[in-house]
């Protein structure tokens, strides 16, 4: 009997070995490309016009750091904002937060910039060695929308190699890795790094759209200290004091966080500086990407429910309540949208010459009741996408909708 060891090949195995290798190693080319094409984006149909990064910043043009800015204006004159998701494209609710604003928003008064994908690179891969989930899906209305969960940092493939120290645009001295981690390249470099030149595209869309006011939409771990928090610009001060408290009437607490002079780089900070706008930054808590998480799942980015987060909230070790219901995307989404529709209304109180109205939004209520998908276009519809590792969790809310309770919407 002829073991394995005897078995010879001839020309004819050889060329269907090699056609194999060719076809894997085409499948997994595509495979790869595909993760750098950019969910698509529906706006409402008062969008007044599309701009990219590069249009800001012309050096951009052409590279995986250029990005869709989307400006809406109003009929009536009044003031400018400027709102950034997905500086940190692994925190989910900053990035479809943006995507709620482009896909319902109408201006009425003054003008609004959103910026939904402020990192693009960091669109284009997953977090390493965490086996993130590369997608995750939202039910909208006939259908399901597949998204992408990047990572914190750009792509190295588009920015390598990290320094072993980096001194940011703005002259602190960080860890190298830090070069790739935008909300530290402000206010950017206009020939630096990919991610330096994005900071400056975005400095430039402050400086050309004569922006007033700049909201940066982020996430963080359940057991960092700085969490469901308005981290405000001391030019923003008295404007987040007044939109905290408006925001407790609505049951929605909200931790007040001045930003530190001398950490330096951060968006809201090197806005304030460099750009002279009200700069804040709103963070919600998001288990996938803290320490404790157990296996994380297109399910966990979409419920927030993680039951070891469950077993550190017991334990005392968490700075949010935390219970059975988890932290929904919806649920955090709808935080991000009711404190940017209580910091606008603060704007008006404090600023009337610089305030900004709009119409088209749903209440944050609807937002965690309905869903987020509830409120997103139906795109191009179509079944559930599995691939990359991604899969469809449930609504939005994943199965934990609920009324909002006070503290706990
Ligand atoms: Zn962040």
């Amino acid at each position: 009997m002829k073991g394995i060891g005897h078995w010879r090949g001839n020309r004819l195995t050889a060329a269907a070995s090699l056609l194999l290798g060719a076809m894997i190693g085409l499948l997994s080319v595509s495979a790869f490309r595909g993760m750098w094409e950019p969910d698509p984006v529906f706006p409402s149909p008062w969008l007044t016009r599309k701009a990219m990064l590069a249009d800001y910043h012309p050096a951009l043009k052409n590279t995986p750091g250029d990005t869709e800015v989307f400006v809406f204006e109003g009929g009536e004159p009044g003031g400018s904002l400027l709102v950034t998701g997905g500086v940190h494209a692994n925190e989910a609710a900053g990035f479809m937060a943006a995507l709620l604003l482009v896909e319902n928003l109408k201006v009425e008064k003054g003008k609004v910039v959103v910026i939904p994908r402020a990192n693009a690179s960091a669109f284009t891969h997953s977090e390493p060695q965490e086996g993130s989930p590369q997608r995750y899906g939202i039910e909208v209305p006939g259908g399901v929308r597949s998204f992408r969960l990047g990572a914190r940092l750009t792509n190295p493939v588009h920015q390598w190699p990290d320094p072993s120290l980096f001194r940011t645009p703005a002259g602190q001295i960080v860890a190298g890795a830090e070069a790739r981690n935008l909300n530290r390249c402000f206010p950017g470099r206009p020939r630096g790094s990919l991610t330096e030149q994005v900071a400056w595209g975005i400095l430039e869309v402050i400086r050309q759209e004569g922006i007033g006011l700049g909201i940066d939409l982020h996430e963080s771990s359940p057991e960092y200290p700085v969490i469901n928090a308005i981290v405000f610009h001391e030019k923003a001060a008295e404007m987040a004091a007044v939109a905290q408290m408006d925001l407790q009437f609505e049951g929605l607490d909200f931790r007040l966080e001045a930003s530190p002079r001398n950490l330096r780089g951060l968006s809201h900070r090197e806005w304030g500086d460099h750009g002279g706008i009200r700069a804040l930054l709103l963070e919600t808590p998001n288990p996938v990407q803290g320490r404790l998480k157990g296996r994380p799942t297109p399910e966990l980015v979409v419920t927030g429910r993680d039951p070891f987060y469950l077993k550190a909230a017991g334990l005392g070790r968490l700075f949010i309540p935390y219970d059975t219901a988890g932290a929904p995307l919806s649920w955090r989404v709808a935080r991000h949208l009711a404190a940017v529709e209580a910091i606008l209304a603060s704007l008006e109180e404090v600023e009337p010459d610089l305030a900004v109205a709009w119409s088209g939004l749903p209440e944050w209520r609807a937002v965690v009741e309905q869903g987020v998908g509830a409120f997103l276009r139906p795109g191009t519809g179509g079944g559930p996408r599995t691939d990359g590792g991604g899969g469809v969790a449930g609504q939005a809310g994943g199965g934990a909708r609920r009324p909002p309770q006070p503290g706990r919407p």
